[in-house]
């Protein structure tokens, strides 16, 4: 049922993305542009089950669609996965008048948004960051672009090293359940092969190709690896198998890590945030809960929260297929 909204509450949740502080800009400034009173609310349902929150201004949100992070602040909260911790964040919504929670955040942000909506029958709606870009239903997530760019400069860098020493590097970069970051980083920087988690490469393959790649008249090579790869071997165990069984080879191995996360948002982020933090409130407005907004062919969307957590999403086979054409 559509209910009047006044004050709409806005979080960040889960891992951080750059692009996060743009949404909240654009949530806030939406917000107070239809006359509706914004409150942020910190540290995620961490921050919601003690009631830390305030109410936020335009003006507070000055100078922050340049920044990486989240002036919200973001955290994994376990009270929240029991009755009683989203009981109490239940109770401090209603305490300060609040209609309406926006959730910035990735799939288990959202995952616990949807146990939570159901419980109180309370109006949410998300919008998807995450560097992963593992949500399905848009194309795009907030933060993707910002950190593939981040680790394709990586491997630019890496790239020189490379092929000063004849070495070969494996490059791991972040993505659990998806290979986007590995897939797009490694094709912008040329990577002679990339692992990821919707293919299972098989490990001797890999060898094979790398010596014909050898044989082939290539002094340095990089491979990618994304951190859930399915070989069942870490980073480390991969470039050792490869080293024991490919001498001709020096093998060095790069973990990007945690820098992948931070630094300024890129324009597509940037504006992306910006989009999908709009349409959230305007979709909140127009009474459709239990959303998420996205992108898709290049259009803004609104659609059910339901599809964003239960339905798979992998990099595409047409991007699998062109990745040992680039590199013959
Ligand atoms: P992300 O949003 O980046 O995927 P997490 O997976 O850590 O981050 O989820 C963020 C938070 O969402 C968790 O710390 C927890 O509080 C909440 N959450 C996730 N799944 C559930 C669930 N099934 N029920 C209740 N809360 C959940």
């Amino acid at each position: 049922m559509k209910k009047r909204i006044q004050n709409i509450a806005v979080m960040t949740s889960g891992g951080d993305a750059p692009g996060m502080n743009a949404a909240i800009r654009a949530v806030v400034r939406s917000g107070v542009y239809y006359n509706k009173d914004v409150f942020g609310i910190y540290r995620g349902y961490e921050g919601l089950i003690e009631g830390d929150m305030e109410r936020y201004s335009a003006r507070m949100v000055s100078n922050i669609i340049n920044r990486g992070g989240t002036i919200l602040k973001t955290a994994r909260s376990e009270e929240f996965r029991t009755v009683e911790g989203r009981k109490k964040a239940y109770e401090n919504l209603v305490k300060n008048n609040i209609d309406a929670l926006v959730v910035i955040g990735g799939d288990g942000s959202f995952r616990g948004m949807k146990v939570f909506a159901e419980e109180f029958d309370f109006p949410v709606i998300g919008i998807p960051a995450t560097i992963d870009n593992d949500i399905s239903g848009t194309d795009y997530t907030i933060g993707f672009d910002t950190a593939a760019n981040t680790a394709m400069d990586a491997i630019d860098k890496i790239r020189d090293t490379a092929s000063s020493h004849n070495r070969l590097f494996f490059i791991e970069v972040m993505g659990r359940d998806a290979g986007f970051l590995a897939t797009y980083a490694g094709l912008a920087g040329g990577a002679e092969d990339i692992l990821i988690p919707e293919k299972d490469r098989g490990i001797d393959s890999l060898v094979n190709s790398l010596r014909r790649s050898k044989r082939s008249g290539k002094t340095s090579s990089m491979v990618v690896v994304a951190e859930g790869e399915k070989s069942g071997k870490n980073v480390f165990e991969i470039a050792r198998y490869v080293e024991e069984n490919l001498k001709e080879y020096e093998v060095r191995v790069v973990i990007i890590g945690h820098i992948q996360r931070g630094g300024c948002p890129s324009v597509f982020d940037r504006v992306l945030a910006s989009r999908l933090g709009i349409k959230a409130v305007e979709a909140l407005l127009d009474g459709q809960y239990n959303m998420v907004t996205g992108f898709k062919s290049n259009h803004v969307i609104v659609y059910p929260l339901e599809q964003a957590i239960t339905d798979q999403k992998g990099v595409s086979q047409e991007l699998i297929r062109i990745i040992p054409i680039l590199t013959t």
